[in-house]
């Protein structure tokens, strides 16, 4: 349910209808809009007496949204949600870009990934310490030790982090390191873990399960807002299909009905929806020019080394070529690919690059 606000509404009459929305008993979450307010109330709603609230001042009618997910949905919040971290703005008209390796392997590797992707315009610096791996006796991923290398290369080259979070109990030191908190395609139904991202006030990144529907991930994301972390961007990283040439299949369609469908930022990711490197430029253009709001990509120094996701993790040199191709593709659709200021190059790595 909706209460729309009148346009002239003041702050007062505003908070009158969110106390009494919550002597109901229900969950009242105002959404400040460019001309409105209107408060979302969400939980239990029966008990709320709508010609009661139409009575108080400032009320201009009452709505009923319709889709399950009802702070996700656009019905909710008719403007696109813009996450800002510091300069970088994801849902807005800027195209941004999250690149790294799939795993911090060690600091040389992490710092000459991250100096790489700087310099081809990246702004936000992907790379996993804790990985959830298919097999238990694969690289699980550095830990603590990965994320103080993370840390590190933020410090450096002026990237902001984005890194995996598995279990409730690590989302506080996770946080700690991370600009962004990614949740994995097996964790989206992990509802202690999406309660736990939804009391702290760090952005996350939500991705689709395998075998996860539209709906399906935009519930996932409902538990985040109903928590009352309202920054969350919805990933497309493919899903599980019959098809055995590629890893998933990346579905695109998923980029216009989730934007449609919801206000939250929609990232794509390429590199785990096809799973092979050689497919990932052209799905990487294939969704910006679908009207993604963003994109992640796997890139490593020596992909044949790489302790993870080798086989779809893009050599520098091909990361920095896609760059330039994406931003034709942005300013096609009427969107600039967000980049590095020329005042701000990306300090050189102060190390010998493990990797010839
Ligand atoms: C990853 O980003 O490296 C990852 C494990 O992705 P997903 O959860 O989509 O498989
Ligand atoms: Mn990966």
């Amino acid at each position: 349910m909706i209460i729309v606000m009148k346009t002239n509404s003041t702050a007062a009459e505003i908070g009158a209808v969110i106390a009494r929305v919550q002597e109901a008993g229900a969950s009242p979450h105002p959404i400040y809009g460019v001309e409105r307010t209107v408060v979302a109330v969400v939980g239990e709603t029966r008990a709320i007496d709508r010609a009661l609230f139409m009575q108080m001042p400032g009320v201009e009618r009452i709505t009923t949204i319709s889709a399950p997910f009802k702070l996700a949905s656009r019905e909710s919040h008719p403007d696109d949600t813009v996450i800002r971290i510091n300069g970088v703005s994801i849902g807005g008209e800027e195209i941004v870009v999250m690149a790294g390796p799939c795993s911090v392997e060690s600091r040389s590797q992490l710092l000459e990934t991250a100096h790489a992707v700087k310099e081809a315009g990246a702004q936000i610096l992907r790379g996993g310490a804790f990985k959830p791996r298919t097999s238990p006796y694969s690289f699980q991923g550095m830990g603590l030790k990965g994320l103080e290398i993370l840390a590190e290369a933020r410090e450096l080259y002026g990237l902001y982090i984005v890194t995996e979070v598995m279990t409730p109990e690590a989302v506080p030191m996770v946080a700690e390191y991370a600009d962004i908190l990614q949740i994995g395609a097996r964790n989206i139904q992990n509802y202690g873990l999406l309660h736990a991202v939804g009391r702290v006030q760090r952005p996350v990144l939500l991705k689709r399960g395998m075998m996860s529907s539209m709906e399906e991930l935009l519930m996932s994301a409902e538990y985040i807002l109903a928590g009352g972390n309202y920054r969350v961007m919805l990933c497309e990283r493919g899903i599980r299909t019959f098809e055995k040439y590629t890893r998933n299949t990346f579905d695109l369609n998923a980029v216009p009905v989730l934007k449609q469908l919801s206000h939250l930022p929609v990232i794509a990711d390429p590199s785990h929806g096809t799973g092979r490197w050689d497919a990932v430029p052209a799905m990487a253009r294939a969704a910006i020019a679908a009207g993604a709001d963003g994109l992640m990509i796997e890139v490593h120094p020596n992909p044949a080394k790489a302790l993870s996701d080798g086989p779809q993790s893009l050599k520098p040199k091909r990361f920095a070529e896609l760059m330039r191709q994406i931003k034709r593709v942005a300013e096609a659709v009427d969107r600039t690919l967000s980049t590095v200021p020329e005042s701000q190059p990306a300090a050189e790595p102060e190390l010998e690059p493990v990797f010839a």
